[in-house]
């Protein structure tokens, strides 16, 4: 379990990486750009996976622009931005109605 985005559980906010195992050439470019843990190289197919997903820094995209073949995707980063915002108005109706 990751930690906290601003006062929401980080596993509400689903942004993370996904490696696309066909163009993954297993270079490690990413796992040396970040410097959270997020990935794991797969030392049997010899490419990358995402094992700790929520280790991902909420609206981080760097370690796509380092993968030359362009196998690693995020989400829309303007609909993870309408989300956060939905959630968060969620969040400050409930401290309101509960005082918690
Ligand atoms: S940078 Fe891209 S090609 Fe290199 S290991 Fe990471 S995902 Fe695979
Ligand atoms: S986006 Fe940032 S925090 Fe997330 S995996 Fe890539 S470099 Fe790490």
């Amino acid at each position: 379990m990751g930690k906290p985005y601003i006062g929401i559980p980080r596993e509400k906010i689903p942004w993370f990486p996904e490696v696309d195992a066909e163009k993954c050439i297993g270079c490690g470019e990413c796992l040396e750009t970040c410097p959270n843990g997020v990935f794991i190289l797969n030392e049997e197919s010899k490419t990358v996976e995402v094992s700790n997903p929520s280790n991902c820094v909420v609206l981080c995209d760097k370690c796509a622009g380092f993968c030359k073949v362009e196998a690693i995707s995020f989400p829309d980063k303007e609909e993870t931005k309408r989300l956060i915002r939905s959630l968060l108005r969620e969040k400050d109706g409930h401290e309101r109605k509960t005082g918690v």
